[in-house]
């Protein structure tokens, strides 16, 4: 018998006959796309979670695209004088995507080394902030930046923040200040995040006339007719997506309790064990992620390569950064100290919500042996 890799995700979303309602009302009401009944009960119901009344929430057809529109409703189109976007390089390559697609060139920062995200006051005092039109903060892994830190980094400097939250989900569940009516915050609802409507992601930002500037912005810049008013793209999450984020919704309280149970077995499993770094996991963390920071570069090699041969699939999330990618690597930069040295030393574990017990601790058992091997050669 062949063994397969214990992949490095194994997401779930909700299966046909938990749908099906929903597709029914479809079938019935005959509104697929444009804002349809299902989009706003997705919203609605999205809305009263995080605590807040339902124009809170706008949907998109992805994390990416919610980040693209949310550019486009608060900062507007990239102008001649104010060309840059300045952005984490420790992030997924949809974010300096998503500027690109709204003309901007990413100019690219390093991170603090506790927070993982950017260094406010850096930015503040930044030389090239003269010349930057939208400042896109990222809470990498799903870890929050402090939002009351960006208002005043916004009020100060007049440039408009837009926050990266795509793998925030919980975090702004059980942070719902998290939520400003002055900086929007974008989540994605792709398949690999902790909630998912397969594909889809949403604008969260609690000002009324914002969100109609998100919703016109998302429908090719219309409003209230067919002529383009403003820049603007086709962002609309459809009615089946919808669907499946409801159906996801359903069983929200399952999942939690899920990861929950989880996350407390890797924590039990690795307490006390000499892993050759720490473990990062929810819930400071997304629950769709397992990370070993490992006490040294060469470290982490050896401990994936360990994996791997023990079949067990891990991931660089961040790669190395999204300035060391082929694409971005002619972009204004800073120097990168802590992104290329957390780059070097993170790596992403298996998850899911029902990761076997026992791959648990084979997982444990293999870092394990690799940190001892460690041990042996610099002995
Ligand atoms: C997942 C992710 C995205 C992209 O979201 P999609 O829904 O796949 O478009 C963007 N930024 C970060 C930090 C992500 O983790």
């Amino acid at each position: 018998m062949t063994q397969s890799f214990i992949p490095v995700f194994r997401p779930a979303l909700p299966k046909g006959p938990e749908i099906a309602p929903y597709i029914a009302e479809i079938d019935t009401r005959r509104h697929y796309t444009n804002r349809g009944p299902l989009v706003e009960r997705l919203e609605a119901r999205l809305a009263a979670l995080f605590g807040l009344r339902e124009h809170a929430v706008r949907t998109a057809s992805s994390g990416t695209s919610a980040i693209e529109v949310a550019i486009l409703a608060h900062a507007g189109a990239a102008k001649a004088e104010r060309p840059l976007a300045l952005i984490p390089s420790f992030t997924f390559a949809a974010t300096a995507l998503a500027a690109e697609r709204c003309g901007y060139q990413p100019f690219f920062l390093d991170i603090d080394g506790n927070s993982w995200t950017l260094d406010h006051e850096r930015v503040a005092r930044h030389p090239v902030l003269a010349r930057t039109g939208v400042i896109l903060p990222v809470a990498p892994f799903g870890v929050l930046p402090d939002m009351r830190a960006l208002e005043a980094l916004q009020d100060a400097t007049g440039v408009p923040v837009v926050v990266d939250a795509a793998a925030a989900f919980e975090a702004v569940v059980s942070a719902q200040a998290a939520i400003s009516d002055r900086v929007p915050l974008t989540l994605s609802f792709h398949a690999t995040k902790s909630f998912s409507s397969g594909e889809g992601g949403a604008v969260l930002w609690n000002d009324p006339r914002g969100q109609a500037r998100v919703v016109q912005s998302a429908n090719f810049g219309f409003f209230h007719s067919r002529e383009a008013r403003v820049p603007g793209t086709n962002a609309k999450l459809s009615e089946y997506h919808a669907a499946v984020g409801l159906a996801m919704l359903d069983g929200l309280a399952q999942r939690r309790a899920d990861w929950l149970r989880v996350a407390s077995l890797w924590r039990a499993h690795s307490s006390g064990r000499d892993l050759g770094g720490r473990l990062h996991l929810s819930p400071r963390l997304s629950s769709a992620y397992v990370l070993l920071e490992t006490e040294s570069p060469r470290q982490m090699e050896r401990t994936e390569a360990h994996l791997y041969t023990g079949l067990v699939e891990t991931r660089r999330w961040y790669e190395g950064g999204l300035h060391m990618q082929p694409h971005f690597t002619t972009r204004g930069r800073d120097p990168m100290p802590m992104t290329e040295s957390l780059s070097e030393r993170l790596l992403g574990l298996p998850m899911a919500h029902d990761l076997d017990e026992k791959h648990i601790i084979f997982i444990l058992d293999r870092i394990a042996e690799a940190a001892s091997t460690s041990l042996r050669d610099t002995a």
